[in-house]
């Protein structure tokens, strides 16, 4: 079934330039860039978007951490394209990540792990709504 995703380029890879490099692997994997757009998240825009981690011991850390740098905001579309995109970035821990994903080719740590994706597809539809108007996005 076509889904779309929400993804996001976390800082750590802005600022080593992966944006393309990253991008190459949802586009190789088969999933399309429908829409996309560079910005920084404010602290207290970062902790909104991650609000349901409030409770989580690294939540301030993980806040500080995707409002430290540009981001990449990318809507990503194709057949199953949540789980699909999370088997394209790999397990949350780097060090655990299979080969050849993105978490394991360019993450440095948990924290910095390069990239986030929606892990629903009822939080993908939550969190596209955060980041983008209807208009923006281009199937
Ligand atoms: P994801 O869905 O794979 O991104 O993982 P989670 O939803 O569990 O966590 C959200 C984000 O919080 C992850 O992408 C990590 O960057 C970060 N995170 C998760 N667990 C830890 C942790 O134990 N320590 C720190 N510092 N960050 C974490």
């Amino acid at each position: 079934m076509r889904e779309l995703t929400l993804s996001i380029i976390k800082p750590d890879a802005t600022r080593r330039n992966l944006t393309g490099a990253i991008n190459s692997y949802f586009e190789k994997a088969g999933l399309s860039i429908v829409a996309q757009k560079r910005l920084m998240l404010s602290r207290s825009q970062a902790e909104t978007f991650y609000a349901v981690h409030k409770e989580r011991p690294f939540f301030q850390e993980l806040c500080k951490s995707i409002s430290s740098g540009p981001v990449v905001v990318q809507v990503l579309s194709g057949n199953n394209a949540v789980a699909l995109n999370r088997k394209i970035m790999g397990a949350t821990n780097p060090e655990n990540a299979d080969k050849n994903t993105i978490r394991k080719d360019f993450g440095v740590s948990i924290a910095e792990n390069s990239a986030h994706g929606s892990d629903s597809l009822e939080n993908a539809e939550k969190e596209i709504r955060f980041f983008f108007s209807e208009m923006e996005i281009i199937p």
